[in-house]
């Protein structure tokens, strides 16, 4: 990472972007759902999830259809 992106994304845990998030939320949810350490597999989704409302909700949306759908 180029250290000018360092000092806009701030400091501590890695994050990642909206694109790089979408491509692995199904693979997140279902480490979820599986009651897997989701975000020492993918590190960043968390944080990414926690500061994008969009993503968010996107995973949010995501969870509920394959928790339901594990009943
Ligand atoms: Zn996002």
């Amino acid at each position: 990472m180029p250290e000018w992106l360092g000092r806009v994304l701030g400091p501590g845990r890695p994050e990642l972007t909206c694109e790089e998030c979408f491509a692995s939320l199904d693979e997140y949810v279902e480490l979820e759902v599986a009651r897997s350490d989701a975000e020492a597999q993918l590190p960043g989704m968390e944080a990414h999830l926690e500061g994008c409302p969009a993503c968010r909700e996107e995973h949010d949306l995501l969870l509920e259809f394959v928790a339901a759908d594990g009943q």
